[in-house]
């Protein structure tokens, strides 16, 4: 086996270059930066054979370009474990074509949201790279969560041998289904626990722990140790490459597109992870175009490609697509490193990165210059209102029978906006791939309220009522209720157990115990 060796180095700078497992053990670099490969690959097979194959053997090719330093019998363990039966699509990923867009549909994994896409096939990764650094301990998953991800997480490191995982969440902060999701997950490695208090209450009880050395030491000593699967992790980062691969190359295959010809991309955002992948894409050679960045009220991103200034001070908007209410995107810090030109020179580039990085955490805004700024001109800005969304929703449904989620409705209803756009300016328009994020069941109240105003209100109602509104959607769609659903409605609770932010630290060190 013959390949190019990529590492990963720190967009802040320090630390050095470490190897692709190890970069995946620990999520964050040591001087608080962001892993990035050194260089990035080129993808060496011709799309006219991506088109035939299936998803397992599409994110063999592109996984085996970043992750180096697994073999290629690893990289096959991986990806069998994650991409299997617990999808509900032999396809793994569908593309659907309607009212004009081609949608990716991401949402076939366990939890029915993209995240499943990274998560299931990241316990895999941090065993194997735990094996290969010759790592002795059980790996425990710390997460705070404000609804999707900690699910996501613990579907995917469920049952998983030397891991356990365990997820704090806001008590009050979830919607019904989302809190039912998590206190009737399965496995004796899982834990999870209502926190009396918001989602940053929970964050910053995670973040203590994790800075905590003597209760590191504590851990290491009864053999366990602490790990993250936050979105910053490039093992969640890489295997997300792979499905802009293959929507282009399904495209190729289904005549969308010729060989060679460009597609523009767009990706309801929120923490920059997803459109990052798309953007890793087209830099490993997809033939894309531009990369539509959607975003709902909570629009600083949508700010940030207008005016080139970062400006993180202003309300939080709780809005219909909660997984996209983020003020601070952790990810965009990996494309201002590369912005600063990292690609000729990476230490003058961290030096740069790491400035304004200091800036936002000290003032909550930066600007970047104008080469910066026309470094990213391939990222075209886009959001929807809440009523925006609501009407695209209808939109989409009316015009072409086809039910999307609220974040995937941001991303349509800014990529309408955009080739409207280009029709009036005479620009060429080129077939858009959609990132279809979630499933329109785990959104059915406010998917359900688009559609059918008349009938379904915007308020959360009764927990009988809610499960009501499921079946509507169900009814409407003619698609049968997602397993994850019906287990959450019927499953016996695990976890109903709540704690003060206070008592975070004792709940983990007494699950350990037990779970020992
Ligand atoms: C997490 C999430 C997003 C945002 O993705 P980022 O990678 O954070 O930009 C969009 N839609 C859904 C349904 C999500 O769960």
């Amino acid at each position: 086996m013959d390949r190019e060796q990529i590492y990963y180095q720190s967009t802040r700078g320090e630390g050095g270059k470490v190897t692709a497992s190890q970069a995946i053990l620990q999520g964050l670099a040591p001087d608080g930066g962001l892993y990035v490969p050194d260089h990035l690959p080129k993808l060496d097979v011709p799309t006219a054979e991506l088109a035939k194959m299936h998803y397992r053997e599409v994110a063999f090719e592109v996984l085996k370009l970043f992750l180096t330093d697994y073999t290629e019998e690893e990289l096959h363990h991986c990806i069998d474990s994650a991409y299997d039966a617990k999808f509900d699509s032999e396809e793994i990923v569908p593309l659907k074509k309607a009212d004009g867009l081609t949608y990716l549909e991401l949402f076939h994994g366990a939890t029915i949201a993209f995240k499943d896409m990274a998560l299931s096939i990241l316990p895999h990764l941090m065993t194997t790279a735990a094996r290969k650094n010759g790592l002795d301990k059980e790996i425990v998953i710390l997460t705070a969560t404000s609804g999707d991800t900690g699910k996501a997480a613990m579907a995917g490191f469920a049952d998983v041998p030397g891991t356990s995982i365990v997820v704090f969440y806001p008590k009050d902060g979830v919607s019904y289904v989302q809190k039912r999701q998590m206190i009737t997950q399965k496995g004796a490695n899982t834990c999870v626990i209502g926190i009396n208090g918001n989602f940053d209450d929970a964050q910053r009880g995670v973040k203590e722990m994790f800075g905590d050395k003597a209760l590191a030491e504590k851990l290491a000593a009864e053999g366990f140790v602490f790990s993250s699967a936050n979105s910053i992790n490039i093992g969640r980062l890489v295997p997300q490459v792979v499905y802009y691969v293959y929507g282009y190359a399904k495209m190729v295959a289904a005549g969308e597109v010729t060989d060679g010809e460009p597609i523009d991309i767009c990706v309801p955002t929120g923490n920059f992870g997803n459109i990052l992948a798309a953007h890793y894409a087209k830099c490993i050679g997809l033939p894309v175009r531009n990369l539509i960045c959607a975003s709902n009220d909570n629009k600083v991103l949508y700010d940030f490609f207008r005016t080139g200034t970062y400006d993180r001070n202003r309300d939080f908007i709780l809005t219909i697509s909660p997984s996209m209410d983020i003020l601070i995107s952790s990810n965009l810090e990996r494309l201002i490193y590369e912005s600063c030109g990292a690609a000729k020179d990476p230490a003058a580039a961290a030096a740069k990165n790491r400035a304004l990085m200091a800036e936002l955490s000290s003032t909550g805004k930066y600007a970047v210059i104008d080469e910066m700024t026309s470094y990213m001109k391939d990222f075209i800005p886009g959001f929807a209102t809440e009523q925006e969304t609501l009407e695209e929703i209808r939109k989409v449904y009316e015009n072409a029978g086809y039910v999307i989620d609220t974040h995937t409705a941001v991303a349509a209803y800014a990529a309408d906006h955009y080739v409207a756009g280009l029709k009036e300016s005479g620009e060429k328009v080129l077939p858009v791939l959609v990132a279809s994020t979630a499933s329109p069941f785990k959104f059915s109240r406010a998917v359900m309220h688009a559609i059918d105003p008349e009938h379904f209100s915007d308020e959360e109602a009764a927990p009988e009522e809610e499960w009501g509104v499921v079946d509507a959607l169900s009814a409407l769609t003619g698609l049968p209720l997602p397993p994850t659903v019906t287990e959450a409605r019927s499953a016996e609770v695990r976890h109903p157990g709540t704690a003060e932010v206070s008592e975070m630290q004792e709940k983990v060190e007494m699950f350990l115990k037990r779970h020992k």
